[in-house]
């Protein structure tokens, strides 16, 4: 049976029910939010990892791990049933169930993509899982801009689908994918106008507490330090620019020659103006933007 979606090629070849395909249902019978995963095997397709979950389709209680649907540069091919449980997310990570009220191996659908040393194939591959995401989010009626975390996002101790970013030439914050996904992810586009959310306005600012680093104006960009004044070694961070995202302000600053993004402070102002908030820190304003 082949279908398409948003133009992808999509196979189905159900797994025979074993431990990687128990044939339990998620908990209302339908998925509540997305999980985005590369499958972490380079230049593997989808048809290998597919036949490789049939060949060990019963394999013990203790290694099983398994997804719904698997996603390369040419096709994709779903193996769970998207209103069955799939096991790709730790039941012991905690912010699946912070975030969502459920763990995602019960209430979410996991799709894996490939990605290869060749960066055209991975950039196709990573084309096509955002096809196929965007799909899945229209049809079950999903804000893939808050339902669809990176497996990394979610899980400590995982890489992707920063993997497939990278492989792709971006950076590995699920942000990239989202952005992917907005070009496909029709119902939603033609309604929201395109808003402004950054402005080149610069100044300094001294955090009072210690303030996460990230690598998009996102609570799904990548954290790479807890601490800003720790990570950046100075006194006084020097932002370039500001963004209105999430429901916070970011400030936009350069470190170690990369671009990162803090939060400085929640969107409590009615009319979003950035210089009514309360920030966790001092900030001052460039003498020449005011
Ligand atoms: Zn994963």
């Amino acid at each position: 049976m082949t279908e398409t979606w948003n133009g992808v090629k999509v196979k189905t070849q159900l797994l025979t029910k074993g431990t990687r395909r128990y044939g339990e249902k998620l908990r209302k019978g339908h998925p509540e939010f997305l999980v985005a995963h590369d499958t972490g095997n380079p230049n593997t397709t989808v048809q290998q990892n597919v036949d490789y979950y049939e060949n060990t389709y019963n394999i013990d209680w203790d290694h099983v791990a398994s997804a719904h649907i698997f996603v390369d540069d040419k096709e994709a091919i779903v193996c769970i049933p998207t209103t069955e449980k799939a096991w790709h997310v730790l039941y012991n990570a905690t912010t699946d169930n912070e975030w969502y009220g459920v763990d995602a191996n019960d209430g979410a659908v996991g799709v894996e993509i490939s990605y290869f040393n060749d960066k055209k194939r991975s950039q196709k591959s990573l084309d096509n899982g955002a096809r196929v995401l965007a799909y899945l989010a229209e049809y079950w009626k999903i804000d893939y801009k808050t339902r669809m975390p990176g497996h990394q996002d979610i899980q400590d101790d995982k890489q992707d689908p920063g993997n497939l970013l990278e492989a792709a030439g971006y950076s590995r914050s699920t942000a990239n994918l989202d952005k992917i996904v907005a070009k496909y992810y029709k119902k939603d586009t033609k309604q929201i106008p395109q808003l402004q959310v950054e402005w080149k306005w610069a100044g300094t600012f001294v955090p009072n507490t210690p303030i996460k680093v990230r690598t998009a104006p996102s609570m799904k960009g990548s954290i790479v330090s807890n601490d800003v004044m720790k990570y950046t070694g100075v006194k006084v961070i020097k932002f370039n620019s500001i963004v209105k995202e999430d429901g916070y302000w970011w400030i936009s600053y350069t470190s170690k020659g990369k671009k990162y993004y803090s939060a400085i402070c929640k969107i409590t102002d009615k009319k979003e103006r950035v210089k009514h908030e309360k920030y966790w820190g001092k900030l001052k304003w460039k003498k020449e933007d005011k």
